[in-house]
């Protein structure tokens, strides 16, 4: 599948011929192209970008949502097409890239539904003659950044917003997972959004960047992906004053309390561990048990964990291909390094390529005895690997917790309700999992604090992100 731009209305090869690979990382074969814009193509993707707010934000709310919610209808028929192309070219589970496509549909009929409630305010004047209304209006048009390990929800839980919001949208995805984003505008196409509001590009993530931040008339930037790049787009946005949402890096922690239910504790961890194959911003990246539940937990997580299968995201699997060769060393130095400083090897330890040609694969593992100088301890992992420290107080558990810079998604496991409100008020992240690992969907405000960036995305927050406010005085 050979993937193109998307602008004014129509599908554009780039003006110099520019292609770049996309590859299969279960077995490196290449599985289709993306165009490789060049400087011009990119000017005509923002000036049609531009062009498209003008049309977009006079049509009604009612009329916005009336095609988002054919869009999501036409995501849900081209379900199973949707999730093939997002196996072969990222290489998640089957049964995850279904689960996917739904959730990324979850979003557009969420606010299809919801862009006719969009409404201001009319306050109370000092005068008797004075009117005040406040009105919300879309922010203009929007460029969008997403990862490659959530291929086509990272694009709706931001362009769906947007456009209900009356904004239009130029989309670049990664450019690991170009060709499930292509095939979502075709069927943008399809739906037969007005010429220009929807705009798709792919290339050289710094040429983009560079230039779309630079155009005075790209007013917002939603971003998923790193914490460096978030604080690089912050600096580039400083000129244009663009109003920004950033969901950057994570790094959870999980804890689990003596008066845990272990079975939940045990389930959480899988699932909030595993989906991906830990390529998760949400996922859990340290475990903190009590003293008293440790060897439990222990023995509880390793029999589960050695039901996972790995192996071709078409088989019947639970664990893919790690994404790309720079992901799979991260992992095996982390280990290393873990190992290297003392920690104890429960289970698993060893990368593997099983692909036919280079497939970078990784046991799931699990290592205990873990120091807060091993690397693995602060940073971002992206991969199958539970790292496990033993506490002995609330409090500890707590400040262990909450020592790090990030603070996206956090989790814990208690039966005790005093405690259960105790801990979710101490833990300083955007998001608490109380006794699940499961925390995500449309309805909620998805985002973090510190260095997990900034804005919410989902539910009503998530569409605040994509207007801004007027204030209308008026003197009778
Ligand atoms: P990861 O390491 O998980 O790939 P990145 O932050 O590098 O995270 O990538 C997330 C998204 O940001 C991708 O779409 C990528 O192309 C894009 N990106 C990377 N560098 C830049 C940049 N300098 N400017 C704008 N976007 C970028």
């Amino acid at each position: 599948m050979d993937s193109l731009n998307y602008y004014n209305g129509a599908f554009q090869t780039s003006l110099n011929g520019g292609t770049f690979p996309v590859v299969n990382p279960f077995d490196g074969a290449v599985v289709g192209s993306a165009v490789d814009s060049c400087p011009e193509d990119i000017q005509l993707a923002i000036d049609s970008t531009i062009a498209g707010f003008e049309v977009w934000k006079h049509h009604t709310a009612k009329e916005r949502g009336r095609l988002l919610y054919r869009l999501y209808e036409s995501v849900i028929e081209a379900s199973d097409e949707l999730a093939h192309i997002m196996t072969l070219e990222q290489g998640k589970p089957l049964k995850e890239s279904r689960i996917e496509v739904h959730y990324a549909a979850s979003f557009i009929k969420w606010y299809a539904e919801e862009a006719t409630r969009i409404s201001g305010d009319i306050l109370e004047p000092n005068h008797h003659n004075q009117r005040i209304a406040v009105l919300k209006e879309p922010v203009g048009p929007v460029f969008i950044i997403t990862p490659w390990n959530f291929p086509l929800a990272m694009i709706t839980r931001k362009l769906a917003p947007a456009l209900a919001a009356g904004c239009s949208v130029l989309v670049k995805p990664s450019e690991e997972t170009p060709l499930t984003a292509f095939k979502f505008f075709e069927i943008l196409h399809k739906v037969n959004f007005p010429p220009k509001v929807v705009n798709f590009i792919t290339g050289n993530p710094k040429l983009i960047g560079e230039t779309v931040m630079n155009s005075a008339g790209i007013r917002k930037v939603s971003f998923t992906g790193s914490t460096a790049v978030g604080q690089l787009l912050v600096v580039q946005s400083a000129k244009t004053m663009k109003k920004l949402s950033l969901e950057l890096g994570g790094h959870a922690p999980l804890i689990v309390f003596e008066d845990a239910d272990l079975s939940k504790a045990v389930q959480g961890t899988l699932d909030s561990k595993f989906r991906n194959c830990g390529q998760v911003c949400i996922a859990t990246n340290r475990v903190y048990v009590q003293a008293g539940i440790f060897d439990d937990y222990v023995m509880a997580l390793k029999k589960a964990v050695e039901n996972l299968k790995s192996g071709s995201g078409f088989e019947d699997v639970d664990l893919g291909p790690i994404i790309n060769q720079a992901g799979f060393d991260k992992i095996q130095n982390q280990v290393a390094d873990a190992l290297a400083k003392g920690a104890t090897l429960d289970y698993g330890g060893s990368g593997s390529s099983e692909g036919q040609n280079h497939g970078y694969f990784f046991q799931p593992t699990i290592l205990s005895q873990m120091k807060k100088e091993m690397r693995m301890m602060s940073e971002e992992t992206f991969g199958p690997i539970v790292p496990i420290t033993v506490f002995d107080t609330e409090e500890e558990a707590i400040a262990l917790a909450n020592d790090s810079p990030f603070g996206l998604a956090s989790y814990f496991f208690t039966e005790n309700l005093s405690r259960a409100y105790r801990v979710q008020g101490a833990l300083a992240y955007g998001m608490v999992g109380v006794n699940t690992g499961k925390i995500s969907s449309e309805q909620v405000p998805f985002g973090g604090v510190k260095l997990s960036g900034y804005g919410r995305e989902g539910g009503t927050y998530g569409l605040e992100e994509y207007l801004q406010t007027k204030y209308v005085c008026t003197t009778l």
